[in-house]
Order: C-alpha cells, then structure tokens, then sequence
C-alpha cells in the first residue's frame, strides 16, 4: 500500500462483530452509531474480523454502509474492500474443503458428537444462529472453518484436539460456536494489515468479547473487552491498555470508543 503519511489514519479500529459491534441476539449496530460517527469524522473505519464468512460481511458492510477492508472466518483471509469479486488479498488458512471429509470420518469412528454447519440445513443454521434465512444461507458459504456445537464429554473434546492437531487442526470458541480450523487467528490478520503502511505505523485498537477475540486483544495496543457472557476469559497480555466495558455488545462498544477519543484528544492514550 505504501500509504502517504497524510492518509494514514491515526489509529486503526479492528472490530469483532457478534456480540461486540453486533448486538449478540438481534444482530443490530444502532447503539454504535455516535461512535461510529465520531470516527468517520476522524477519516476512521472500523476494519471487521470476525468468525463470519466473506460474502456475510460483505452484506452487512452493505447494509451498515462501513466499507473498509475486513478479516473474515477467524482470520482465514483478508479482503481489500469494495466487492467481493476481487477476491481475498491475503489467505492464512487451509481450506475445509481439505479437511472436513477427514474430520467427519474421525467422528463416525470414535463415535464421537458434534454437529456444525456442513450438517445444517439453511433452516437449522438460522434456529442455531437467530439469523434470517437469506443471513443463514450467507453463513453457510464457509471455506476455512466449520463452527460446531460439541454435544459430548469434555474428555472426549481432548481426545478430539488431539486427533485434529495431527491433521494440523485446532479448535477456536467464538460466542456461539466452536470453530474447527487450521492455525490461524484474528490478530495475526490484524498485524499483517498493519505491516502494510508505512513507519510510524498506526497504532492498534481492537474490540472483542470472546475467546476468538483474545488474539486480537492481545496484539492490540489499546484493547477493548466488551461485556458478554465469556469477556471474563479474556486476558491480554499485550496491550498497553485494556477497557473492560460496563454494557454488552454495540452499547459497550460506543463506551469504549467515546472514551479511546477522549483519552486520544488529551494525548493521554498511551503515556501511562
Ligand atoms: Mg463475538
């Protein structure tokens, strides 16, 4: 990219999108919206990463009207913006189509159970979800993960990240699903977005609420937990500072960024 100086941001906004931006239930971003808008002023977009597929964000971009680049499926691939016919311009993980067929092979021979979206119909991704038929059609066009209810022991769930480790998979907890994969995750995306511009590089906001957020937060400067039944998990190392919100989902999320703005005008934001 090799941005001029003058249109770099001074900061970068990544956010995680259910639960965080997204309200966790309704899917609505409206309680964001002030934030949102303090932000546009300042030339900033809030770049998504989240567990949702390409062609899901790219409608929800459509709708909201935040184009800007965005992380899909955990940190999969990353896309430049504008339509999705270009493509992704980064690909971090191994595609299902590799893998799964293995997987549900291991799963027939230990008898092991789960189900995931590659076993839903449209109609039952849209009960496990609460999304709308088209939105549930949207989530069902995965090609690097496969979101999972695991519906048997916890210590048959070892034996089973034992088994996927030796396919050179892993396992990732989002705010509903577990999230059967390669090794990839949102904050290596995030870095890779960064790596792009030129020095000084603009610093790091990111918001989450669940553990498939905590790659993110940690390699976050300023790192944001943002209420929700599993925020208490999240522990980041990293970030010169981390905000835990008050309020769940897009109430918290403008908090949050009110605040970053206000501590960002007083020059105060990493001097502690
Ligand atoms: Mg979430």
């Amino acid at each position: 990219m090799n941005q001029d100086v003058a249109n770099t941001p001074p900061f970068l906004v990544f956010t995680d999108l259910d639960g965080s931006l997204m309200e966790h239930e309704t899917y609505s971003i409206e309680a964001a919206r002030p934030a949102l808008a303090e932000l546009a002023d300042r030339g900033i977009t809030p770049i998504f990463a989240s567990s949702k597929t390409a062609t899901e964000i790219i409608s929800i971009q459509a709708s909201s009207g935040l184009n800007a680049p965005f992380i899909c499926e955990n940190g999969a691939a990353i896309y430049g913006g504008g339509s999705e016919s270009a493509g992704p311009i980064a690909v971090f993980g191994s595609r299902s189509s590799e893998w799964l067929t293995e997987v549900h092979d291991l799963r027939e021979r230990m008898g092991w159970k789960f189900s995931g979206f590659a076993d839903w119909s449209n109609q039952e991704v849209s009960v496990h979800t609460g999304l709308p038929a088209a939105d549930a059609e949207r989530a069902r066009q995965r090609e690097f993960t496969e979101p999972m209810l695991w519906q048997d022991t916890h210590a048959n769930f070892q034996l089973f990240l034992e088994a996927l480790a030796k396919l050179e998979l892993t396992t990732l907890e989002g705010g509903r699903f577990i999230s059967i994969q390669s090794d990839f995750d949102k904050g290596n995306g995030m870095k890779w977005w960064q790596s792009r511009f030129a020095e000084p590089r603009p610093f790091l906001v990111a918001l989450g609420d669940s553990p498939n957020d905590e790659s993110l937060l940690a390699a976050a400067d300023v790192a944001v937990a943002i209420k929700s039944a599993k925020s208490d998990q999240l522990d980041p190392a990293g970030p010169q500072r981390l905000i835990r919100t008050n309020r769940p989902g897009p109430s918290g999320w403008n908090d949050a960024i009110n605040e970053i703005l206000a501590l960002f005008d007083a020059a105060q934001l990493l001097e502690d």
